[in-house]
């Protein structure tokens, strides 16, 4: 049904020993390990997609024996089951050794393309890298995960992927907001799909240790198999290398600046090198725009992980990396030009990524003022960001018309005060388009094009929740359907663009996540 070739575990040293104690591994990249079984799986959703890029067909995803390998009751011929060896900076710290505490990689299938895809259990029972945890997952996480990594497939975000969402049948005890109230919460286990879920962290970690031999082998394995047309043997090659890791970073944040994304824990060990976005915790999308917002909880007083210190932050991360690197090099200063091109093509991404959000033909230079002011607005009088930009195309650059975004506020009284603010702006863009001359059907056609009209509202992954915590997985299809098409218009379907409703601007889950999963 699959086909497997493991370069992982065979080109990268592993363990021998095959137990979940927990203990630090040195010398190695992996350990076997396989999941543990669950009692009662069941099929909440797929992705059909991920499924058809994986060559299972609608037979296959129907079968009792693939269900089973998903929920990591038995492993399927050609698999095998390891979790992977990583380290990383935790908000700013040096944490050590991490790895997969509860993910537990099945290997590197190979569909009829010759693509490669590593399938990845999250949720699948404890690893020697699980530090007393249960290497399980609860039902809310694991559905936010497969509903947004799709969805940010289907906005043009690189993402890791997902193929399924599988219920364990099983509890997991939880306590989600850590003050002493644990509850036991239905399981689930989704399967990630990458090429590759090697991070950052996985280089920072035989760098820390000074096995230098060991983290040679894994740049020369990761520019082998994940970077085509790049090599690892002379030092102008690796610096070329983690230049590109650089450039795919920079694109990737400028994709979550665009769309609104925050991702909640940028730490180094939920860096993807090869520029996805990966690991989907305590994530949120912006509704009011709010430069400072975290959806992290645990990350509510310093906000290291807001919306807006995310570039940096990804920079920092980039650093961080390149100090891991350095080693390796006999002028480690090389590897600056990498940084600054990530500079360079996160500034460049945004700037065309918003001239065209607000449907300009070119980012010219004084349309940075036009952007700064437009934020500030938004901010202070607490504007919708995707309903905003999507309404922006509805504009008469002849006759602007503020009422247009009427509904776009979350606020009267800020609605009130801001509306000559919001008039005196339109003004300005109108005069801007006006110059910029683009036929109207062109220039709308184009925004909608990246202005998405659905994103998953933190709100709306909540009800899908605690639709399916009642049993009910209707909402997970419906919003999985509509997230295909984020930039259409879906007459029926204007309720799942809708901005936060106000039960929900203070709920946990909506804007408030806890990095209990
Ligand atoms: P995260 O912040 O989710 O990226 O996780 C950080 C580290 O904690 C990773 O090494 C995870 O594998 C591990 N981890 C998180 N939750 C669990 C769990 N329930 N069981 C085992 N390990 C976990
Ligand atoms: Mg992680």
């Amino acid at each position: 049904m699959l086909n497997f070739d493991n370069r992982y575990v065979r080109e990268l040293p592993g363990e021998p020993l095959r137990s979940p104690l927990p203990r630090q591994v040195h010398g190695a990249f992996w350990s076997p390990i396989e999941p543990t079984p669950v009692a009662a799986p069941r099929l909440l959703a797929h992705s059909r997609e991920v499924a058809a890029a994986l060559d299972l067909d609608d037979a296959a995803m129907a079968s009792p024996m693939l269900l089973e390998a998903l929920a990591g009751n038995r492993l399927l011929p050609g698999m095998a089951a390891y979790a992977s060896c990583y380290g990383g900076h935790q908000f700013g710290q040096w944490a050590g050794q991490l790895g997969d505490g509860r993910a537990i990689l099945l290997g590197e299938a190979i569909n009829r393309r010759g693509e490669r895809f590593e399938l990845q259990l999250k949720g699948a029972g404890p690893t020697p890298y699980a530090r007393r945890a249960d290497g399980r997952a609860v039902l809310r996480s694991s559905l936010r995960e497969f509903l947004c990594s799709e969805a940010m497939h289907h906005l043009g975000v690189p993402t890791t992927r997902a193929l399924s969402l599988v219920a364990t049948g099983e509890t997991v005890i939880r306590d989600m907001f850590y003050d002493g109230h644990p509850v036991a919460e239905p399981g689930a286990i989704v399967c990630r799909v990458a090429p590759s879920f090697i991070r950052f962290g996985h280089f920072e970690l035989p760098a820390a240790r000074n096995d230098l031999d060991l983290l040679r082998r894994l740049v020369a394995f990761t520019i082998d198999r994940d970077f085509p047309g790049f090599a690892s043997d002379t030092p102008v090659e690796i610096v070329r290398w983690f230049t590109e890791v650089c450039e795919r970073t920079g694109r990737l944040i400028a994709h979550w600046m665009r769309v609104g994304f925050v991702h909640g824990v940028m730490n180094t060990d939920n860096m993807s090198i090869i520029g996805l976005t990966i690991d989907y915790g305590p994530y949120g999308w912006v509704d009011n725009f709010d430069p400072g917002w975290t959806p992290n909880t645990t990350d509510a007083s310093s906000r290291r992980y807001c919306f807006a210190r995310q570039p940096a932050i990804a920079r920092w991360n980039l650093e961080r990396l390149a100090d891991a690197l350095a080693a390796l090099l006999p002028r480690p200063d090389d590897l600056l030009a990498g940084l600054e091109r990530y500079d360079e093509a996160y500034a460049s991404d945004f700037c065309t990524a918003y001239a065209a959000k607000l449907g300009l033909r070119e980012w010219r230079h004084d349309d940075a003022q036009l952007l700064e002011d437009l934020f500030a607005l938004m901010h202070r009088a607490e504007i919708d960001m995707t309903a905003f930009f999507r309404s922006l195309a509805l504009l008469d650059p002849e006759r602007p018309q503020p009422q247009l975004f009427d509904d776009t506020f979350y606020r009267a009284d800020l609605r009130q005060r801001h509306g000559p603010g919001l008039a005196g702006w339109l003004q300005r863009y109108a005069a801007r388009l006006r110059l910029d001359g683009r036929p109207p059907e062109l220039r709308v056609a184009a925004m909608n094009a990246v202005n998405p009209r659905f994103v998953l509202r933190n709100y709306l992954a909540q009800q899908a929740i605690d639709r399916a915590d009642q049993g009910d997985g209707q909402m997970i299809h419906e919003l999985l359907e509509v997230l295909r098409r984020p930039y259409d218009e879906q007459p029926g379907r204007e309720a799942f663009s809708a901005r936060r409703p106000d039960w929900a601007r203070h709920r946990a889950g909506c804007s408030m996540l806890s990095c209990s999963s």
